[in-house]
């Protein structure tokens, strides 16, 4: 067996139209000469050039998927949506929801980023591959039942587990969501379950701006089962190496999953035009190497991530290369380029003293 590399150049020709940064021009905002919308195809469609250019897709084994149904994408959003998103993209483009464009044909490649997904979700699950790793868009995580949101035009992740389990019956998933942003989608989708811990790792405020609070825990029977960790902009290396420490890993251990899923948006790195979080690509192999080793005592292994965020072109490859070598257990010869300056570039010591009693008071609340 080996780590498993989802990947589909379709998910690349998805366009979310002529933007600079979020904001769709006009009035003031100068056309793009580049890229244009912060969500393009560059940042994955690097991560997978850096995957191949440097050996590490060699040990991987490539996988392309169908995609999902109308009635898999139904177990998890209304109907109402689908149609109208469905009108839209027929009809050349469009938003259903909030900070969400999409060009012509995006339902169909959103069914197939939801496909890729689902795949790695029944491949981990069935030990067809040892881990996966999913090169996918458009992103899930922020995606509502009842609308798109934060670039996100259907939920990846509770698409997929919500098709195992139709196959498999119950089946107790973590979802461990390290995008800088909330994410406000699956937390949604699961709030009232007791079967799915959601985790999220996130900027505190950044988007949406107003959610992701530690005292939001779930409700009904799934009191308890949603864990959010807001981290204070600028939090570093440091700010993620304590949250695992002292909540992530924890937790894990309570819930004992029978599959850890990783929202993996890579936007959290100190190049990132979204948030402002200062984390490098060691970090990212720091959590992916926390994750695969509990995985291996806690759920016989079963690990995926799915991509999600990430807008820094330059530097999402080489955050995501460093998770998906810790995945394959295969280190390539790259280093990366940027890592001495960003490993300087970390908040001070008083700072992450603070930072770190945050967490530990929210541990101690949780009796960690
Ligand atoms: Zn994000």
């Amino acid at each position: 067996m080996a780590t498993g590399f989802y990947f589909d150049e379709r998910c690349l020709w998805h366009t979310t139209g002529e933007h600079v940064i979020i904001a769709p021009v006009g009035g003031y905002l100068q056309p793009p000469t580049g890229s244009g919308h912060a969500e393009n195809p560059e940042t994955k469609r690097r991560l997978k050039n850096l995957v191949e250019v440097s050996g590490l897709g060699d040990h991987l084994s490539w996988k392309k998927a169908p995609p999902v149904s109308r009635a898999d994408m139904e177990r998890v959003h209304d109907r109402k949506y689908l149609d109208e998103f469905k009108r839209l993209s027929d009809a050349g483009g469009g938003n259903a929801g909030f900070y969400s464009p999409f060009g012509p044909g995006s339902f169909e490649i959103a069914a197939v980023s939801a496909g890729l997904v689902s795949a790695a979700v029944s491949d981990v699950y069935h030990r067809r591959v040892d881990n996966a790793y999913v090169v996918s868009r458009p992103p899930g995580h922020h995606c509502l039942p009842d609308a798109s949101m934060g670039f996100c035009l259907l939920a990846n992740i509770p698409i997929a587990l919500e098709r195992l389990r139709a196959e498999q019956g119950p089946v107790r998933v973590a979802v461990v969501d390290w995008d800088v942003h909330h994410g406000n989608g699956t937390e949604t989708i699961f709030y009232d379950r007791d079967d799915t811990l959601t985790i999220s790792l996130h900027q505190e405020n950044c988007f949406p701006p107003d959610q992701g609070r530690a005292d939001a825990r779930g409700k009904g029977k799934g009191e308890g089962y949603n864990l959010n960790i807001p981290l204070l902009p600028g939090g570093g290396d440091q700010a993620y190496r304590d949250a695992f420490s002292l909540l992530v890993k924890p937790a894990l251990e309570r819930f004992r999953p029978d599959m850890i899923v990783v929202a993996s948006g890579l936007d959290a790195n100190a190049f990132d035009p979204l948030a402002r979080m200062q984390a490098h690509s060691e970090t990212f192999r720091a959590m992916a190497g926390d994750l695969k080793t509990l995985a291996g005592r806690i759920c016989n292994g079963r690990l995926l991530a799915a991509h999600e965020g990430g807008y820094s072109e330059g530097y999402v490859p080489f955050c995501g290369l460093a998770v998906i070598e810790t995945f394959a257990g295969h280190r390539t010869p790259v280093k990366d380029p940027f890592l001495d300056i960003l490993s300087q570039q970390q908040p001070p010591a008083d700072f992450i003293a603070y930072q770190r009693a945050r967490l530990e008071a929210q541990a101690r609340a949780l009796g960690f």
